[in-house]
């Protein structure tokens, strides 16, 4: 499909990715064996070595900061190809690529750029973006309760952070907080006086945590951007960050469609290979048709997004039906695999409950309908 395969540059850096995945992290993760939950740091310290200097380090995060300034096209070619591998979620590469600072930061302050994103991307720091609370994370306008109260030259908050992935292990993060009627985005250190993180057990194997503030005093060079304007921030990243979702669940499907074709062609029942049965290849057949065209789906908005156009329709369809699509093939390519397809020696049961999660964050499921509904529909939805 014209301009929507990669070709040149970009090519040259799928297929270095690509053998990155197939030949350095898929045989860490195999040597871990099944009741691992993720890369240790003894594994991913090397790897994150190897990776650097291959120059495939926090790609997305802009070039003036010193990432690879990736723009949105890139970026879901690239990082379909870094989650075919079993810890993928909830970053592809399981980490060994870098993690991205907040997005929130590339608008900070020169002071800091200074101070967090450059030196997060230059020594591999790892933050958090913690918006959702106990009472909602689906309308943060509204279910924001924390509170950032000013105090001569600091901001004191208060407030609980529920669900907040990465803050377990990271140096900082961005908390957003209400200041009078309005939310600002404020940066926090973990290892402030009253912040407290406990991990919370969810449904996927990478648990996020709570993150309580009681009292916690930031300098005032900590607010980011202008005070009110916090959930405005991540603008255009929002729409990256939907995409990168969508991406990873089409590596992931395409992933799982292999291992299922290993196995068809290969196991016999009733004195036939299980390939050669009509409800197999449809099984792979319906797959094949859903995973391309989420691939279309979300090649097509990233081009809206980098063409610098209003995508947010055109990224929510790709983010819905990638993430729904990628969960049915996972859970039809599990049934050809039988009980293997249960079992932790493959992949495909901890994608099928990770899966089950990219439903609900990063824009669920349901409000990404709303979106949709609302571009065909105009006043009417209310
Ligand atoms: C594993 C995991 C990691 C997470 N990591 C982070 C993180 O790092 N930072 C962070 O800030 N948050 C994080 N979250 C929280 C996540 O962003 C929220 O769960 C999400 O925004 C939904 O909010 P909620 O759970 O409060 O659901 P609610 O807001 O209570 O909504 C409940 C359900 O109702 C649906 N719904 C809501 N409004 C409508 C509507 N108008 N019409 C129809 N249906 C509707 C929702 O889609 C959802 O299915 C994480 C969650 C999980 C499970």
């Amino acid at each position: 499909v014209p301009g929507l395969e990669p070709e040149g540059e970009l090519e040259s850096l799928r297929e270095l990715v690509a053998r990155f995945v197939a030949e350095r992290i898929v045989p860490a993760e195999a040597a871990l064996g099944p009741t691992a939950l993720g890369l240790p740091d003894d594994v991913l310290g090397p790897l994150r070595a190897q990776a650097r200097e291959l120059g495939l380090w926090c790609l997305d995060a802009p070039e003036e900061f010193g990432g690879g300034g990736l723009d949105a096209f890139a970026s879901v070619v690239v990082w379909e190809e870094a989650s075919r591998h079993r810890f993928c979620h909830p970053t592809p590469g399981g980490g060994v690529f870098g993690l991205n600072p907040p997005s929130p930061l590339y608008q900070g302050s020169p002071e800091q750029i200074a101070r967090y994103v450059r030196p997060h991307i230059e020594e591999g720091w790892v933050a958090f973006n913690a918006v959702a609370e106990p009472s909602g994370g689906t309308d943060p306008a509204g279910a924001i309760a924390t509170t950032a109260r000013r105090d001569g030259s600091e901001w004191v908050l208060n407030g609980t952070k529920m669900w907040i992935t990465h803050a377990d292990r990271a140096r900082y993060g961005v908390v957003y907080a209400r200041t009078g009627s309005a939310i600002s985005c404020f940066i926090v250190d973990t290892d402030l006086p009253g912040v407290s993180v406990e991990r919370v057990p969810v449904i996927r194997d990478h648990w996020p945590t709570v993150l309580d503030l009681r009292d916690v005093r930031v300098p005032a060079a900590n607010l980011v951007g202008e005070e009110g304007r916090g959930l405005r921030l991540a603008g255009r990243w929002v729409q990256r960050g939907r995409l990168v979702y969508a991406a990873r669940s089409i590596g992931v499907a395409e992933e799982s469609v292999r291992h299922a074709h290993e196995w068809v062609i290969h196991r016999e029942t009733f004195g036939r290979v299980l390939a050669t049965r009509q409800a197999v290849q449809f099984a792979i057949a319906d797959s094949r048709v859903e995973i391309e065209a989420a691939r279309l789906l979300t090649r097509r908005a990233a081009r809206v997004v980098d063409a610098g156009g209003d995508a947010r329709r055109d990224v929510a369809i790709a983010k819905l039906y990638a993430t729904e699509m990628a969960f049915r093939v996972v859970d039809r390519m599990m049934q050809l695999l039988g009980a293997m397809g249960m079992s932790r020696e493959l992949p495909l049961e901890g994608w099928f409950r990770d899966l089950r999660v990219a439903r609900v964050v990063e824009g669920s499921s349901e409000i990404l309908r709303v979106q949709i509904a609302r571009s065909e529909l105009g006043p009417a939805v209310g």
